[in-house]
């Protein structure tokens, strides 16, 4: 290796918080972050990140992030002497990487020759064997006809994981539990290979059924130096798929941990492994472990490295780009405190995690000691169907586990994100799980706890009926004088809750009578909007609406109440009218106020119970009426 060659204007091959997070480090590693962008990110949060930014194609990735002529002519427009290329997208293709360092461009991350190797699961497991790094047993030869694979399926038994040789991202995968459906499961892995990666070569492997997913961060310089910082766990997954990881992991004993760094090591050693990357395990409830795969870029979930390790991987990958050598070595290398991170995906966890786009019209982060935010939006940005779903990961750190699992959750109840469904109400059940706090977590968890995938919990909890009811009564329409009965009717997605609400006296106390009857404390809500047809409330990370439904009965005492008979409001009980708020030829909506009137020395409000124009009036002001008389008609 030569000299060292220090990076001065650096092009980031991607978007979103990845793009933020790599354009921050170049800023502070004295670089100047170049951006890209295609036509649907031309307004998009990363490029406030950058000194300058080029146009790369049309929205469809194929035409713009993911074309290496376009970010080449990028890179030579920006006069680019270094490439980073995030994760997803490029970052895996070898030839990319190739293409670039024959542009002359320094490339941040591995030698194609290791990505090549690395990239493909089936030249990976094989090299893994050759250095002693434990596989996971199965079958990754070339016979690849389905009679083969069958039979060798068969010696391996069920369950047996079919694998696409080139897969990454879960897809390309099926568990087969009845050989039986074998030839069919078959199929569909190799078609689903072939459609993603262009390449339906498969492998087998033994099912592990509640493994842990644990995973060693490797850096490595060109001048022969390879360490560990240490395992990261995340085994909460969907799909195959991370959404919570840790570091450390409460699986490994100091012992283990050596080991399993160990073979890492050997891992990355056997391709000829340079800059940062990750080996990856499946830890057997046995305590066995396998190699998986390497993956030979940074990481979506470096951040709970860094924050345990007190390092910049993203400026050590610069380092090590530009040829210097690492100045860490493995015996320095320790873990102080626990991490934890969320990935927050713009997705319906309840509706088969389905992609969720729109623009969002609230962006609140948690502040508080212990958190990161590393985000790719804010309000107004567009969450669009071309590309990945995560629109932010929150990570804490704390001196432990519970401790940074509580600051998490803390951080996950306070962020607050309008405009777009996200995931976050599942982040929040998994993070307040007793099951995840005990650290028994596999990547069966949320297989085996179906429950967290279920809707409307938190929508018809009587807390979130409570939280609806207190904004209501503290919204611009509720009648304020003291001892005015206020009713309050609000429909959920599965029940109505009706309570008419009176006032203690104590500071913002109601004693609720009907459905929740009961003494509250209702705190002004900065969590709710109250608007004519009813309350939008954020809880438990999801935004509830709850529409206004016809009012309650005043007294609770049967059919005479406020809700007339055809088009009539009569008095529910005898009192004397205090006020009239309409007359004859208003037209008003459902529950507009009609008449306040003063029973038993309280006064009640008596609201229209459904839209129309009023027909007559019959009370005035001061008048005394008997229980069931007419009060206003509604037409
Ligand atoms: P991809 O590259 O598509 O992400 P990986 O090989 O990294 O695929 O595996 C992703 C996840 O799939 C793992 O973290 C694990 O949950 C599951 N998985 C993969 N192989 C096995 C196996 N042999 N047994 C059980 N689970 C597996």
């Amino acid at each position: 290796m030569n000299e060292p060659r220090p990076i001065q204007r650096l092009l980031i091959a991607n978007r979103g918080e990845i793009a933020v997070r790599i354009a921050r480090a170049a800023r502070e590693a004295g670089i100047v972050p170049l951006g890209v962008y295609s036509d649907a990110d031309a307004q998009a949060y990363h490029l406030g990140f950058m000194d300058e930014a080029a146009r790369l194609g049309p929205a469809p990735a194929s035409e713009s992030y993911l074309s290496v002529e376009r970010l080449l002519e990028a890179a030579r427009a920006l006069r680019a002497d270094a490439l980073h290329p995030g994760y997803g997208f490029l970052s895996e293709r070898a030839p990319f990487a190739r293409a670039v360092e024959a542009a002359g461009i320094v490339f941040v991350g591995p030698p194609a020759d290791a990505i090549a190797a690395m990239g493909d699961k089936t030249e990976a497991k094989r090299r893994a064997r050759e250095h002693d790094v434990p596989v996971v047993p199965g079958y990754d030869g070339d016979d690849q006809s389905a009679e083969h694979l069958e039979r060798e399926a068969r010696g391996i038994g069920t369950p047996v994981l079919i694998k696409a040789s080139a897969g990454g991202g879960g897809r390309g995968m099926r568990v087969v539990t009845d050989l039986g459906e074998f030839d069919e499961a078959l199929e569909g892995a190799k078609r689903e290979a072939l459609a993603a990666f262009g390449d339906d070569r498969v492998l087998l492997e033994k099912y592990l059924v509640r493994p842990r997913h644990i995973e060693f961060q490797i850096l490595a310089d060109a001048h022969g130096n390879t360490i560990h910082l240490g395992e990261r766990e995340c085994s909460i997954q969907r799909r195959h798929q991370k959404i919570i990881e840790e570091a450390p992991s409460v699986a490994l004993t100091p012992e283990l941990r050596a080991r399993m760094g160990d073979a890492a090591i050997r891992a990355a050693r056997s391709v000829g492994y340079v800059n940062a990357g990750t080996v990856e395990f499946l830890l057997d409830e046995d305590g066995a472990f396998y190699f998986l795969e390497m993956n030979a870029r940074l990481q979506v979930e470096h951040p709970v490295t860094e924050l345990v390790h007190g390092v910049d991987l993203v400026r050590l990958q610069f380092q090590i780009a530009s040829g210097e050598r690492l100045h860490l070595k493995q015996s320095d290398v320790s873990a102080r405190g626990w991490a934890v991170e969320t990935r927050i995906n713009a997705e319906d966890p309840y509706n088969g995690y389905l992609p969720a786009s729109g623009t969002i019209t609230r962006w609140d982060p948690p502040h508080a000691d212990g958190l990161r935010l590393d985000s790719g939006v804010d309000v107004g940005s567009e969450v669009s169907i071309y590309y990945d779903s995560m629109l932010a990961k929150l990570i804490a750190h704390g001196p432990g586990r519970a401790a940074a699992i509580e600051r998490l959750t803390q951080g996950l109840e306070a962020l607050r994100i309008e405009g777009v469904r996200t995931n976050l109400p599942l982040l929040l059940r998994i993070a307040r799980d007793p099951v995840f706090r005990e650290g028994v977590t596999t990547t069966a968890f949320l297989t085996e706890r179906a429950e967290f995938l279920q809707t409307g919990a938190a929508a018809e909890s009587d807390d979130a009926f409570l939280a609806a009811i207190g904004a209501a009564l503290g919204g611009p329409g509720a009648w304020r004088v003291a001892g005015v009965g206020i009713p309050v009717a609000l429909r959920g997605a599965r029940r109505t809750v009706r309570v008419v609400a009176f006032r203690t006296g104590a500071s913002n106390e109601w004693r609720l009578e009907g459905d929740l009857a009961g003494t509250y404390r209702f705190a002004p809500n900065a969590r709710a909007a109250v608007g004519p047809s009813g309350v939008a409330l954020f809880h438990e990370g999801e935004v509830l609406l709850f529409e206004s439904a016809p009012p309650p009965n005043l007294m609770g005492t049967g059919s005479s109440s406020g809700a007339g008979r055809g088009g009539a409001i009569v008095s529910p009980m005898p009192g004397k009218i205090v006020k009239v708020a309409v007359k004859t030829g208003d037209s008003v909506a459902e529950r507009e106020l009609l008449i306040v009137m003063e029973a038993m020395k309280m006064e009640h409000r008596i609201e229209a119970t459904r839209s129309g124009t009023v027909k007559s009036v019959a009370v005035a002001p001061g008048a005394l009426v008997a229980s069931g008389a007419i009060l206003v008609e509604i037409e």
